[in-house]
């Protein structure tokens, strides 16, 4: 099992901030990048020696168990505990945030999937708030969620979008399950995973259809200064932002437009868009909730078994298919539905 060191703003992102002439742009991008760094080589450290961040979790399955701490604008974590698990909401709206963002991606998996916390079985869920000074970022570190409040030029405070939190958390259920190497295509598929789940309990606590959903991920996150509307777009992979500082959106939306490269550990961030937009082609032709239907054939993916930790596109796409049909039944709409999604991304499904 390796944990993945993800951050919710990929390097690519920040490398071309941290080169804005304008040093309230930059100064804020290169320190993000260090800290990123630094937290990067640290979570090896401490998964090597296997530091347990939380103690085990209490008895009581079925309820989540989130404590919430605040990191003072320092970086060391986890920081000072500021709510435990039923205490009332307090004066602090990032810190009530980040609460309901981790209940929220507990209720998903409980209640659409039966699962119990991201490694299912209860694991307490921890974040931080107020990370850092100007902090353009958020991360799951293997062990817990950390969340900065955004430089204010370009980002706002990491815990508005509910989806980035999702998209972390689901980080963590990828790493107890198919465990997808952070590389590659098997990287992207990490990511996409990561998006679907992130966008699924977005709509899943706003009681959203695939018709009535936005699809973005990171909605809310852009400063009002950046022409963008959010970090991707799972509809239109490659049209959530084009900006004089930020560069443009570079998700392709199919395999014609594939991109390889050697950054952002083999462009993991980038061609996430071709799965992602599959995903949002299966959900809306299917209408109705995404969590219930396509949601479900993803998880069942994930967690059967069968996803090698290496898989290809072409792989990840079979398996969506062979378990439509396991769910659904051959000839049923889901199985159309999701060989359809993948054929009009350029994927095949072996
Ligand atoms: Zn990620």
């Amino acid at each position: 099992m390796t944990p993945v060191f993800c951050t919710i703003v990929p390097p690519h992102v920040l490398d071309k901030l941290a080169q804005s002439e304008d040093p309230a742009l930059s100064r804020p991008a290169r320190q993000t990048l260090q800290r990123d760094a630094y937290e990067r080589t640290h979570r090896r450290l401490t998964t090597v020696l296997g530091a347990p961040a939380t103690p085990p979790p209490p008895a009581a399955a079925g309820t989540p168990h989130r404590t919430i701490y605040d990191a003072q604008h320092k970086t060391t974590l986890p920081g000072k505990k500021v709510r435990g698990e039923g205490d009332e909401p307090g004066k602090d709206a990032t810190v009530n945030r980040a609460y309901a963002g981790l209940g929220a991606t507990f209720d998903l998996f409980l209640k659409a999937y039966g699962r119990d916390s991201i490694d299912g079985s209860g694991l307490p869920l921890d974040a931080t708030v107020h990370y850092d000074e100007q902090y353009n970022n958020a991360f799951w570190n293997g062990e817990q969620m950390v969340f900065g409040d955004g430089d204010g030029e370009i980002f706002l405070d990491f815990t508005i979008p509910i989806d980035v939190i999702g998209h972390e958390l689901a980080h963590g259920v990828t790493q107890y399950t198919a465990n997808l190497t952070y590389f590659g295509q098997p990287g992207a598929l990490n990511e996409h995973v990561s998006d679907v789940f992130g966008s699924l309990i977005k709509q899943y606590t706003l009681g959203q259809t695939a018709a009535e959903a936005d699809w973005l991920i990171g909605a809310g996150l852009l400063a009002p200064r950046v022409s963008g509307v959010a970090l991707r777009s799972m509809k239109a992979p490659g049209t959530a932002y084009d900006d004089d500082v930020l560069g443009k959106d570079p998700q392709p939306a199919t395999m014609e437009d594939y991109v390889r490269t050697g950054r952002d550990n083999g462009g993991v961030h980038i061609n996430s868009g071709i799965p992602n937009h599959a995903f949002h082609l299966a959900a809306t032709a299917l209408g109705g909730h995404a969590w219930e239907r396509a949601g479900q054939i993803w998880y069942d993916v994930l967690t059967g078994g069968e996803l090698k930790e290496d898989a290809m596109f072409a792989e990840f796409a079979a398996l969506t298919v062979s378990a439509a049909k396991a769910r659904f039944g051959d000839g049923s709409d889901e199985l159309r539905a999701v060989a359809k999604a993948w054929e009009q991304v350029g994927v095949r499904t072996l």
